[in-house]
């Protein structure tokens, strides 16, 4: 085997990221799912600020509840309410990406080791890999939140790399984000593995690209 381990995402990797976060807003705000689209383009704007630097993982999980609360217009005593059972809601919210169970049941039976990767709270990602039946398959999560670093920071596949007491060419960091997943492990030395599921995007050149997650079997 090529690779000892695996580093995999969590969002839009192996848990689809737009009906979990719409399930959870629903919970939080069930009197209207119509702003459901300000608070997802509120979130996602913020998010990907993040990935470029300009906010921390942390921060961005307190400004977007502030930030969707004001827009619809209601007080700001609402902002707490709301952000608490938003994240209630999130820490059940388990929609499989298709193959995702069946992929790292075979990786484990293969021998890899597997840890998650992802950039959000540790107990609320690893609830929800607990309720989607994947929990088992990871030998440990590394979380930004529990980590200190958010992907890409080097220092986050570092200190991962630390607790694992893994080499960088002994792991494959698979993941669904060209800046957070690819770059940054590439950046850490890791061989990468870009997880696209747009099929008509164009073929990603120098980086090894898949558009279903059982492709993954095929290239190890
Ligand atoms: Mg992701």
């Amino acid at each position: 085997m090529k690779y000892k381990a695996i580093f995999i995402d969590i969002d839009d990797t192996l848990l689809d990221y737009i009906p979990c976060c719409r399930e959870a807003f629903l919970a939080a705000m069930p009197e209207h799912p119509e702003y459901f689209d300000i608070f997802f383009q509120i979130s996602g704007r913020l998010f990907s600020e993040a990935k470029h630097g300009l906010h921390t993982i942390a921060d961005v999980m307190e400004l977007y509840p502030k930030e969707f609360i004001a827009t619809v217009g209601y007080p700001p005593e609402a902002v707490e309410p709301f952000k608490q059972s938003f994240r209630a809601a999130w820490g059940k919210t388990h929609v499989l990406v298709p193959e995702a169970k069946e992929t790292l049941e075979t990786l484990c039976k293969r021998g890899y080791r597997l840890f998650a990767a992802s950039n959000s709270f540790g107990h609320l990602q690893r609830s929800r890999l607990a309720y989607a039946g994947l929990l088992p398959y990871f030998e440990d999560t590394y979380i930004s939140m529990d980590i200190g670093y958010d992907k890409p920071d080097i220092r986050f596949y570092l200190e991962a790399l630390r607790r694992s007491g893994l080499q960088p060419h002994e792991v494959l960091m698979v993941g669904d984000s060209m800046t957070t997943d690819v770059l940054g492990a590439q950046a850490a030395g890791l061989d990468t593995c870009y997880f696209c599921r747009q099929q008509e995007t164009a073929p990603v050149h120098q980086v090894r690209t898949i558009a279903r997650l059982s492709e993954l079997l095929d290239i190890l």
